[in-house]
């Protein structure tokens, strides 16, 4: 079976060069933001995943945490059901409505 790969093309990172994203330690932190408002950040951190990819930034997770999650859940083969069915396994989904200082997502 082939794979929609489609949505790399919609990325924030697109236009980015491939050594300022592929960073270790704290130069992390600031691709971990470009992810946070990236419109293909689920995508992204399934195929990451799924494919087990252990180095970089992907989808808004670290290395270090997605090896974390893959090591809890070694029974788990595809990880876009799992995380939509439980969105706090991942830290801080870019596809989850974030909280506002002062005001409450809550209706
Ligand atoms: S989630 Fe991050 S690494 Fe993945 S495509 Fe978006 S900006 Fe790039």
């Amino acid at each position: 079976m082939i794979e929609d790969q489609s949505w790399t093309a919609r990325g924030a990172c697109v236009d980015a060069c491939p050594d300022d994203l592929f960073v270790e330690g704290a130069a992390q932190r600031a691709v971990v933001d470009l992810c946070a408002g990236c419109p293909v950040q689920l995508d992204c951190l399934v195929d990451a995943l799924d494919h087990k990819v252990l180095f970089g930034v992907w989808g808004g997770m670290t290395e270090r945490q997605r090896r974390a999650l893959l090591r809890s859940r070694p029974d788990v083969t595809s990880w876009r059901a799992e995380i939509e069915a439980d969105p706090t396994l991942v830290p801080d989904p870019g596809y989850r409505p974030r909280p506002v200082p002062g005001r409450s997502w809550s209706r």
